[in-house]
């Protein structure tokens, strides 16, 4: 598994990519006319990705840049004693390395920058359409102020169409460790600095804060018009996504996996087309699943769930959404016929208007 996906000798906001610079010509839609050579991977597919959290996307080198530009001393000597540090044993290992990094992130331009690293590698992954989460509670807790954050990203957002070819929308997570009344707190905090965002989630250390602690703090986004979506049956139990679709009203279900331990759960997610945005280079890293090869998104296919795939954090999971493609492709010979599959999903689950789900789709050869 390749660590990291590009390389940057010194922070410019274009990180180079690894993968061909142009992959996103105009037949990158269409079926590869030949069986590709083993060593080859699939062209490819537009896509929407709908489960990344943009303080995931924070490289090594990045967190150098911005160590350095703001004066922080990082308590790593080099990127190398960096990098050491991303095995993971569970999801907390990993959020306390991930919520140590943020310390790096201070100004507008900070949060602009990340933004727009995350945009320009998405690009080259196919990613034609992005929602991408934001965790206010872990940056105004260390007194950045929610302005900072909010406006910081969202500048870059407002332009990457144009910019990037990449439509998006800003989704606020919660810290479900954290109370509800926070949580409460910033929503109300957004909604009166008519922050733009298009709806709510819910992440963070998911085992022992079951969804029903939010079930306020959910209708109240309902309430204000915002979209709804959580993190649920990761690392927690199947019945946490039946608590996140009946008390939260949620749209969508971030991970998921574990609805596969419920029968008649999993008739109920295919019955009703809830969408379950997979990880699956995440849940090899965060030890969910052994290795890539046990992971259930093949009986999840075939089970008719209606699910797609992501990259979650991708700087510290082993990458980006292609990358999770090549991989899934190698190792579990996902077949062109379920990728298109996994593309369309994607787009028909997203938070897009109509006529943008429709662009996407038929340059997918789905209209
Ligand atoms: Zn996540």
């Amino acid at each position: 598994m390749r660590a990291y996906p590009y390389r940057m000798e010194t922070y410019d906001g274009a990180p180079e990519p690894s993968t061909e610079p142009d992959a996103e010509q105009p037949d990158a839609a269409q079926p590869a006319a030949e069986e590709p050579a083993a060593e080859e991977p699939s062209k490819l597919l537009p896509v929407a990705e709908l489960h990344l959290h943009i303080e995931g996307t924070l490289e090594p080198e990045l967190i150098f840049a911005l160590a350095e530009r703001n004066g922080i001393q990082l308590p790593y000597a080099d990127l190398d004693e960096l990098r050491a540090r991303y095995e993971f044993t569970d999801l907390q290992s990993f959020l306390d390395l991930y919520y140590a990094n943020m310390a790096v992130l201070q100004t507008e331009q900070d949060f602009a920058d990340m933004t727009r690293a995350y945009l320009v590698r998405a690009a080259v992954a196919g990613v034609r359409h992005a929602e991408i989460m934001v965790d206010p509670q872990a940056h105004v807790s260390r007194g950045v102020p929610l302005e900072t954050c909010v406006n910081g990203v969202a500048s870059v957002l407002a332009n990457s169409l144009e910019e990037f070819g990449i439509s998006t929308l800003l989704i606020a997570a919660f810290l479900r460790d954290l109370s509800e009344e926070s949580a409460l707190e910033v929503l109300e905090q957004l909604l009166a600095m008519n922050a733009p965002i298009a709806g709510i989630g819910l992440d963070s250390a998911e085992v022992g804060n079951p969804p029903a602690k939010f079930e306020r703090l959910f209708a109240r986004a309902k309430e204000a018009g915002l979209r709804r979506i959580a993190h649920a049956g990761e690392e927690g139990p199947p019945s946490y996504i039946i608590d996140a679709l009946e008390l939260l009203d949620v749209e969508r279900i971030d991970h998921g996996i574990r609805c596969m331990e419920d029968p008649e759960l999993v008739e109920h997610l295919v019955e009703e087309r809830v969408p379950l945005t997979v990880c699956p280079l995440s849940n090899v890293r965060l030890r969910t699943v052994d290795t890539l090869a046990d992971h259930p998104l093949p009986a999840m296919l075939a089970a008719g769930l209606n699910v797609s795939v992501n990259s979650d954090d991708p700087a510290y999971f082993g990458g980006y959404v292609d990358d999770n493609f090549v991989q899934l492709e190698t190792v579990l010979g996902l077949s062109e016929f379920d990728r298109v599959r996994l593309a369309s999903n994607s787009i028909r689950s997203s938070f897009a208007d109509e006529d943008r789900k429709a662009e996407l789709l038929a340059e997918l050869g789905h209209s």
